[in-house]
This record gives C-alpha cells, sequence and structure tokens, in this order.
C-alpha cells in the first residue's frame, strides 16, 4: 500500500472521528462554537486526505485551487454578513448548496462514467439525483419563504397540489426506472427537471409556523443525497458524513415536529400550520378590542415588588438585538432579590435553539434558561412575565381554540401569570400571521416599543427607583 494510500485511510478515518465529536459537541451551547470547529477541521482533513491520494495534473489543482478560493471568499463574506436573524434563510441556502453538489456529481458521473457501471451504481445515480434536486429546488424556495419574498399562492391549498406532485412523483419513478438502461440520455434529464419541481411543489404549500421542520428535514435531505453521492463515486468518508447529517437532520425534525405538536405527514401533505399567511409577520392590527397599554414606568413599578419574573424572549428579541440590554435589567432584578429565569420555546425565533444562543451571547447563565415543560407548571406561581417579542409560542388559542391554526401547538403558558407585560412594537402578527388572544386578557398589559429601547427604559426607571442600590430583603 502506498503512502498516499494509507495517508488517505488515516485522514478519512480521523475525519469520520471529528465529524461525530462534533455532532456529539453541537448538543450542548457550552461546546457548540468548538464542536463546530471540529467538524470543519473534519471536512479539510477528508479534502485534503482525497487529493494526496489522487495524481492530479497542474491543471486539475489549479481548477480545485480556484474553486477553494471563491468558495472559501464566498463562505467568508456570507458569514461575516449574515445577520442572526438570518440565519435560517442561510441555513436553507446552504442545504440547498449540499443539495446541489450531489445533484451535479451524480450528473456528471451519468454522463461521463456510465458505461459499465454495476446497477448498484446506476440506482445510486438515480436516488442521489431525486434527493439532491429536491433538496436544492425545496430549499431555495424554503429561503425565498422566509425572506419574504415567496408567498404561498392560493392553488397550492386545494387538492389541485397533490394532483401535481403525485404527478411529478410519477415521472420521477418513470425516469429513475428508465435511467439504468440509458444514464446519459433522456431519462436523466426528465428525473433532474421532475425532481427539482416536485421539490418546489412540495415546499410551496408550507407556509406558517411549520417552516422550521421543513428547514431540518431539508436538511436530513442534503445528508442523504451526499450519501447517495459517495455510492456514485464510492467514497466511504461521503457515505459515513451523509448518513451522520440525515440522522441528525432527521432527528431535529422530530424534535420540532414533537415541539408543535405535529405530524411530519401533516406538515408535508396538510394544510399549512398558520395557513397560508405572509412568512415573517405583517398581520392585521385591526380585530382587538381589549387592549391595555402601559409605560415602562408603570412595569418598572410591578417589577420592583416582584419575588418571581419570568422572561419570554421571541423573535423581536434578537430583531432588537436586546440581550445584552436584558442581561443588565436581570441583574438589577437579582440584585433586587428576585428570582429570575428564562422561558424557552423551542421553536421561538427563527431556528433551533436561537434564544438559547442569543442569550449565551449575553452570557445569561445555562441553569436560568428553562424549557417549556419545566418553566409551564411554574407560571401560576410566577409574579410578573415579560414576553419580549414572543407572539405565537405564547398565544393561549393554541390550547383552547380548535378553529386556531395554532391549535395543538404546545405554548409557554404565560396567561396563568400573575401579571404579563408584552413588549412589542405594534398589535401586529408573529410568524404565523394571526390573532393573540394573551394580548386582551385582564392581566396583560402591552408596552409598545422596540425591545432594546423598552428594556433600557426599564433598567434606568429601576435605577430611579433605587432599584440595584439597596440589600435584598431576606426571605
Ligand atoms: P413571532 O411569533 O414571529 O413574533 C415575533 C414578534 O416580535 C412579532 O409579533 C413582532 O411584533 C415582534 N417584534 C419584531 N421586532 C421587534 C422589535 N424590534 N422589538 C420588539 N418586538 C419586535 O415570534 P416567536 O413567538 O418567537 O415565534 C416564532 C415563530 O416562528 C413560530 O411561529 C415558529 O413556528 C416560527 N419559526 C420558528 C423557527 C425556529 O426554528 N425557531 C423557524 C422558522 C419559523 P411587532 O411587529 O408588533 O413588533
Amino acid at each position: 500500500m502506498s503512502t498516499a494510500t494509507l495517508f488517505s485511510y488515516a485522514s478519512d478515518l480521523g475525519a469520520v472521528l471529528l465529524l461525530a465529536l462534533g455532532l456529539k459537541g453541537l448538543s450542548k451551547v457550552r461546546s457548540a462554537r468548538s464542536a463546530n470547529g471540529l467538524a470543519a477541521l473534519a471536512m479539510g482533513l477528508a479534502v485534503v486526505g482525497l487529493l494526496i491520494q489522487q495524481s492530479l495534473s497542474l491543471e486539475a489543482w489549479l481548477w480545485i485551487g480556484v474553486g477553494t478560493a471563491i468558495g472559501g471568499l464566498a463562505g467568508v463574506i456570507t458569514a461575516q454578513r449574515v445577520p442572526m436573524t438570518a440565519m435560517p434563510e442561510t441555513v436553507a441556502l446552504f442545504n440547498g448548496c449540499g443539495g446541489m453538489a450531489s445533484l451535479l456529481v451524480a450528473v456528471a458521473v451519468a454522463l461521463f462514467q456510465s458505461s459499465g457501471a454495476d446497477l448498484v451504481a446506476l440506482i445510486s445515480i438515480v436516488i442521489s439525483v431525486f434527493v439532491g434536486a429536491i433538496t436544492f429546488s425545496g430549499s431555495v424556495v424554503a429561503m425565498g419563504k422566509l425572506q419574504g419574498w415567496i408567498a404561498t399562492p392560493g392553488w397550492t391549498q386545494s387538492q389541485l397540489r397533490h394532483a401535481v406532485n403525485i404527478s411529478l412523483a410519477v415521472a420521477c419513478l418513470v425516469a429513475g426506472i428508465g435511467l439504468p438502461s440509458d444514464p446519459a440520455g433522456l431519462p436523466l434529464w426528465i428525473l433532474v427537471v421532475a425532481s427539482s419541481l416536485l421539490g418546489i411543489g412540495v415546499t410551496l404549500p408550507i407556509g406558517g409556523a411549520d417552516m422550521p421542520v421543513v428547514i431540518s428535514l431539508l436538511n436530513s435531505y442534503s445528508g442523504v443525497a451526499a450519501a447517495a453521492a459517495g455510492f456514485v463515486v464510492g467514497s466511504q468518508l461521503l457515505i459515513v458524513a451523509g448518513a451522520m447529517v440525515g440522522a441528525a437532520g432527521l432527528i431535529l425534525t422530530q424534535v420540532m415536529c414533537t415541539a408543535m405538536n405535529r405530524s411530519l405527514v401533516s406538515v408535508l401533505f396538510g394544510g399549512a400550520l398558520g395557513g397560508a399567511a405572509p412568512v415573517g409577520g405583517g398581520g392585521d392590527e385591526a380585530g382587538y378590542t381589549r387592549i391595555t397599554s402601559c409605560s415602562p414606568e408603570e412595569c418598572a413599578m410591578a417589577l420592583e415588588t416582584a419575588e418571581r419574573v419570568v422572561f419570554v424572549p421571541g423573535y423581536g428579541l434578537a430583531v432588537a438585538q436586546a440581550q445584552h440590554t436584558l442581561r443588565e435589567l436581570a441583574k438589577l432584578l437579582e440584585a433586587n432579590g428576585a428570582e429570575v429565569s428564562y422561558a424557552i420555546h423551542p421553536v421561538a425565533g427563527r431556528m433551533p435553539g436561537h434564544m438559547n444562543v442569543l442569550l449565551a451571547e449575553a452570557d445569561v447563565p445555562y441553569e436560568q434558561l428553562l424549557e417549556m415543560d419545566t418553566i409551564n407548571p411554574d407560571f401560576p406561581r410566577t409574579d410578573v412575565v415579560i414576553v419580549l417579542g414572543a407572539n405565537d409560542v405564547v398565544n393561549p388559542d393554541a390550547k383552547s381554540d380548535p378553529t386556531s391554526p395554532l391549535f395543538g401547538m404546545p405554548v409557554l403558558e404565560v396567561d396563568q401569570a400573575r401579571q404579563v407585560f408584552v413588549v412589542k412594537r405594534s398589535l401586529g402578527a408573529g410568524y404565523a400571521g394571526i390573532k393573540n388572544a394573551l394580548f386582551e386578557l385582564p392581566q396583560t398589559a402591552m408596552v409598545f416599543g422596540d425591545a432594546k429601547a423598552v428594556l433600557a427604559g426599564l433598567v434606568s426607571e429601576l435605577r430611579e427607583l433605587g432599584v440595584g442600590k439597596k440589600t435584598p430583603t431576606a426571605v
């Protein structure tokens, strides 16, 4: 065995181990950043190992160098420019790139290297093209919907979409069966086009609060497409890495479905949760009749005497980038003797773990972040709840109104608390585009304004009241 092959085996093994460690580390906020680094190192090692094993010409090295430079530059610029609030769109785009890469590899092999290929390789080409194309087009649509560029067309909410999607699936099946006998011919192109349209057809109807499930499912697909591409090019490393991404994405999809009390089948084939509402907010301010609003000063007075305070962060907190001001307020309240915690809903914000990451940026102690199942029983003994730019995840209709599009999704039961202040800029809807019954409850008061400005106002009001200077009363 040559030294190059030996090195390649060693780098493959090292890459797989690092990737597994990286995935494990991603399950905890504290280790997530270094885990990401490990996974990136794994990919680097895998690429270097593979390149060294090939006896590449100078021209090939040149192409690889140019491709790496362009891709690397695009990655660096994206990473620096994309705000946290646009991460779901970025993740959708990355999933799409993964799908497209697998698609291109499979098409290239089908066109140029398929003569004499065995049936397993040809079936792998079919799977890689099919899943890769669906992942690519579906991810582009998902990104467009999250950005608010693409609306949910009315026809996709009718039975017509099932007819369209079934026809496309049949076309994919026929082309897939025909491909092994003519790998570089018409079936290949029919498969590419029909699978791409199927990706659009399946993703287009999904909207409202179901989008997180779609993103994680597409993430899983990108792994399946990569694993299939691994079979196509005979790369064990790609098979293992793709399988890991596919499995991790599937687990995340299951977690998101459970968090929203939705089955995967109802997400993919049922009506859109939140209907065809414009994704990303908007909504109607009319329709509220019993709204009580108050100033930061009044809210500060309630906080001054509160013994137990729960903050509920949502997407608006991320938009306002108010996490540091929130931490400042929490420290003041703690200095005043209050018990402070943060209620974390699994789909708050716009990506899994969004609120955990946001609050970790402000060094909020991890043990103060309480998950929905832990915090819900505590709301009845909570003096003050401050809802910060959250909307759908605190909508009580999800529990009580069977006609609500959110019905069935577990929510943070803040309506059980003694007093609730909702900080947001208007009466506008959240992601699902629907009214929130919480705003009209007698114990709720709206504090209108940007979350950061309101929190800064609360901090200065509390300081004026002398909070933070007093010694907390012994309990
Ligand atoms: P939400 O329901 O989208 O509501 C966010 C609220 O923040 C809006 O009502 C908005 O009201 C307010 N807001 C925006 N900017 C603000 C600012 N600068 N200051 C104060 N408030 C501001 O958010 P959520 O309660 O966190 O729920 C998340 C939703 O997104 C769920 O429906 C979930 O299914 C969906 N989703 C989640 C993910 C995920 O993976 N976590 C991914 C995609 C979608 P105003 O405009 O009146 O200020």
